[in-house]
């Protein structure tokens, strides 16, 4: 049932919404289409938090949202969306605009036959796109806004802010359930799962976020999560890995670490995953989490490459260690620890060129910084990754495997000037 709900009842604060969501809206309603604020950033709105990014959902095609935009592109090709594109540079901002999509059962679309699939859209009257090879590209049959929220998770994420007249729109009961602080799936929570396995780590991610606002898992959408973890084994590595990261990446990854092991998921979601998990409590790894949801509270940047390098680092010391007892010499050997390390924990992550790069180049400098004669700290400081580098020298000056002093003798080192270094450097002598 739609119910339709005015600004003095959900309280929305229209300063929240992003001018450009507001804009994109316009330009499509003034074109004679529908177009709402969707997703996750009405829920966010509701709960009076500032959205990081807006998504708008609109009865227009691809094809036709494109065309009223200057810089607007079509992106992906099983589940086409516009990237609609304001400003340059870094300032740059993307406004992400889908066409409301009907919700068809992925097993009968993976099962029926090119030709039946083609009649049974045909016969819906719904319009649906084709790959070369007369594949139906199940994410691409239109719909209705109607049915556009039952495929979407949680009743929270599914409902629709008009910007124009401040509407919401919600189908599922969103809105009470956001009053009751209560994450609930829409449909069969072990169906849905089913569909798509992913939103088990959805489920985790949202708990976690809201945790802080009093949201608990529905117990109905919890009950079925232990018990549907074996259907992650189909789902592309790649995009658990990045599941994986928004876990960990988007400030809330102490958070996180504690739903997975009450919700009994402390195994079995990806291996790093569980090893995050394992390791939360180590000093070294909960500082490193710590310090991941500090920096995203504070609107810094956070690397994927540093987290992962700390959740590593004491593989790293153990082989690195095995190593020099052997009497190998230090830096191949550092090398070759690193080598190993890759190949035994992260296996086909390492093809993530630039990550693996990254994470190679923070536990490479470490033994660097134990090194103040010459010219070597000019060397370091001047290196790009310097600041990664020494952020991870200083996580670990924090739980004591390195001395605090060191630290911070490269914090003012990197900060002094010529003649100031000079002096640092005749201090260590
Ligand atoms: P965040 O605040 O982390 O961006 P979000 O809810 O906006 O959370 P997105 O991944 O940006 O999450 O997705 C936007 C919306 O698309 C969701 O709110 C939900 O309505 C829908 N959605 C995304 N992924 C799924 C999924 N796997 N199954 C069903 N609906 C989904
Ligand atoms: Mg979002």
């Amino acid at each position: 049932r739609r119910r339709e709900i005015p600004a003095t009842e959900h309280g929305i604060d229209p300063s929240l919404v992003d001018e450009r969501a507001v804009q994109v809206c316009r330009v499509l309603r003034q074109a004679g289409y529908e177009a709402y604020v969707v997703g996750g950033a009405v829920r966010d709105l509701l709960l009076g938090l500032r959205p990081k990014d807006f998504d708008v959902a609109t009865n227009a095609t691809p094809e036709q949202v494109k065309s009223l935009f200057r810089r607007a592109f079509i992106i992906g090709r099983r589940f086409r969306i516009v990237h609609v594109v304001f400003g340059r540079g870094r300032e740059h901002e993307v406004i992400e605009v889908s066409t409301f999509r009907a919700y068809l059962d992925p097993a009968d679309a993976e099962q029926v036959s090119g030709n039946e699939r083609t009649s049974k859209a045909a016969l819906a009257g719904i319009q649906h796109a084709v790959d070369a090879s007369g594949r139906v590209l199940r994410d691409n049959v239109w719909g209705t806004q109607q049915e556009d929220a039952v495929r979407r998770d949680f009743t929270v994420n599914a409902m629709y802010y008009d910007p124009q007249t401040q509407v919401l729109v919600d189908y599922h009961r969103g809105i009470e359930d956001a009053k009751q602080r209560r994450l609930r799936m829409i449909g069969d929570p072990a169906k849905r799962y089913r569909e798509d396995p992913v939103r088990i780590i959805r489920a985790v991610r949202f708990a976690a976020k809201l945790s802080g606002l009093g949201f608990a898992l529905d117990p109905k959408t919890a009950q079925p999560l232990r018990s549907s973890l074996a259907l992650l084994q189909e789902v592309p590595q790649s995009r658990l890995f990045d599941e994986m990261l928004k876990l960990l990446q988007t400030g809330h990854a102490l958070a996180s670490i504690e739903q997975l092991r009450r919700l009994g998921l402390e195994r079995g979601i990806y291996p790093l995953l569980d090893l995050a998990v394992e390791r939360a409590d180590t000093p070294f790894v909960q500082a490193a989490l710590a310090d991941t949801d500090r920096r995203v509270a504070e609107g810094k940047p956070v690397a994927p490459s540093f987290l992962l390098a700390a959740l590593l680092w004491q593989d790293v010391r153990e082989a690195w260690s095995r190593r020099l007892e052997r009497r190998e010499h230090p830096h191949p050997a550092l090398q070759a620890a690193i080598d190993e390390v890759f190949e035994s924990r992260i296996g086909d992550v390492s093809g993530r060129g630039k990550l693996g790069a990254d994470m190679r180049e923070i536990w490479m400098m470490q033994p660097r910084f134990e090194k103040r004669t010459g010219h070597a700290p000019f060397g370091l400081v001047e290196q790009p990754r310097f600041r990664a580098g020494f952020d991870f020298l200083r996580l670990r000056a924090e739980v004591g495997e390195v001395d605090l002093t060191l630290a911070d003798w490269w914090q003012e080192f990197s900060l002094a000037d010529d003649a100031a270094r000079e002096d640092l450097l005749a201090q260590v002598r």
